[in-house]
């Protein structure tokens, strides 16, 4: 029987786990934390990454906890449109599914075939020639046909196979909730909750889980997601105090930005440094003795969430790799994961990268830019680097 040591049990090791355990591979699954925890916030997947979770085997799953995302166009602080809200169809309208439940999906979806084991932090990862590629905490070695690291932002293993590659910021902060709808009984009955609001160097973003009076799309997570970014570091006060911040940050911005902030639970704030890595590594497979490590999720692409392609990039990562495994040999399945991925993910990330600069423009003509590119480019702009992005397809 084949074998795999997967490193961090996030959504993307989650998900390739579970993946080539349903394929007979005998997988262990070390995570660093005592126990697999999600954020308690939610997460937007785009065609592409529906589409990604669908070829692992997911799609039940997934239909039973998303919430269909409408387009619900981008306005100015002052409300006026920059974009207005365009009906999508149905295959290209992306959904919105709280953490929690995409978490309990995917550890539905691991079966019995992977062990998990917590409190393991790895440290150290060797890929030779004729040797058996192996991780290792300190105290014990783990060894198998396949590594694969999916161990985030930080990863060790990529630190030591890639090390040309650094985690720098991103000049941006991200502060998210989920607001359970009974938290948010001032919002009107008919009021839209879901779009985007553009200031300088200030952006929100909300959407509904589920339906509203009602529990999620099959969760009992329902509610409104709603994500803050703003140039930036991270803010040492306490979640109160962020939250009194945030309430001036986007004080006057349109509904239902102000009463969602008002509803949020200091507990519920989530407050995140927001990080990328450059360059990306030179290479995200190393063959090694049968098979070798590979990069997925984070641990190769991590990138600012302005298209919300990260975890949609991580799920085709594991589509793709546990595609290739069904088909190709080891350690061939780990250069064509290679030659397959890096182009991918490069595209992604400089499509974000553009983003970036739009979406931080700060300072009156940069604004006016914007604002201009955003009214006349805007299916060039933002929904079509989104469309594009999500054009992806499983390898068949
Ligand atoms: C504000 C914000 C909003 C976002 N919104 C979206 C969105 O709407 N759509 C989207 O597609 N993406 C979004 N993303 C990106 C997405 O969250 C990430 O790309 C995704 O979670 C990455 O998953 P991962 O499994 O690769 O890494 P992680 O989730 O970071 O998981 C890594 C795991 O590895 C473990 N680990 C780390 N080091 C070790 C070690 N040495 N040994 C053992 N275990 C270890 C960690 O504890 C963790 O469990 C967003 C990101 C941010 C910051």
């Amino acid at each position: 029987m084949r074998t795999a040591v997967v490193v961090g049990a996030g959504i993307g090791g989650l998900a390739v786990a579970g993946a080539l355990a349903r394929s007979g591979w005998q997988v262990t699954l070390l995570e660093r934390a005592d126990r697999v925890r999600p954020e308690p916030t939610a997460v937007v997947l785009w065609p592409n990454g529906v589409r990604a979770l669908r070829a692992l085997g997911l799609g039940a799953g997934l239909d039973a906890i998303a919430t269909p995302l409408p387009d619900g166009g981008v306005r100015r602080p002052d409300g006026h449109w920059l974009v207005q809200p365009r009906p999508v169809p149905a295959d290209r309208t992306p959904v919105v599914v709280h953490r929690e439940d995409l978490h309990d999906t995917l550890i539905a979806g691991l079966g019995e075939r992977v062990e998990l084991r917590t409190g393991v932090a790895v440290r150290t990862a060797r890929a030779e020639a004729g040797e058996r590629p192996s991780v290792g905490d300190g105290r014990q070695r783990f060894e198998a046909d396949l590594v694969i690291a999916a161990d985030g932002i930080d990863s060790e293993i990529r630190r030591q196979l890639a090390p040309e590659s650094r985690v720098v910021s991103s000049g941006c902060a991200a502060w998210r909730a989920v607001v359970p709808w009974y938290k948010a009984p001032r919002l009107a009955p008919d009021q839209p909750v879901g779009g985007e609001t553009l200031g300088a160097g200030y952006r929100f973003v909300a959407a509904s889980l589920g339906e509203r009076g009602s529990s999620g799309g099959g969760s009992s997570r329902g509610g409104v997601y709603w994500v803050a970014t703003a140039a930036g570091a991270p803010r040492p006060e306490s979640p109160e105090t962020q939250l009194a911040l945030l309430r001036r940050w986007y004080a006057g911005w349109p509904d239902p930005i102000g009463e969602l902030l008002d509803a949020t639970d200091p507990a519920d704030l989530v407050q995140q440094e927001i990080r990328e890595l450059r360059p990306l590594p030179r290479a995200y497979g190393f063959p090694a003795g049968p098979g070798g490590v590979v990069l997925l999720g984070d641990a190769a692409h991590a990138m600012p969430p302005h298209l919300g392609q990260g975890a949609c990039l991580a799920f085709e990562d594991a589509a793709t790799l546990a595609s290739l495994l069904r088909e190709t040999r080891l350690p061939d399945a780990v250069t064509a994961y290679d030659r397959l991925r890096r182009p991918r993910a490069a595209t992604v990330v400089r499509q974000t990268r553009r983003m970036s600069a739009v979406l931080q423009a700060r300072g009156r003509l940069a604004l006016r830019a914007r604002d201009a590119a955003l009214g006349t480019l805007s299916p060039r702009l933002l929904s079509s680097a989104a469309t594009s992005a999500a054009r992806w397809r499983p390898p068949s």
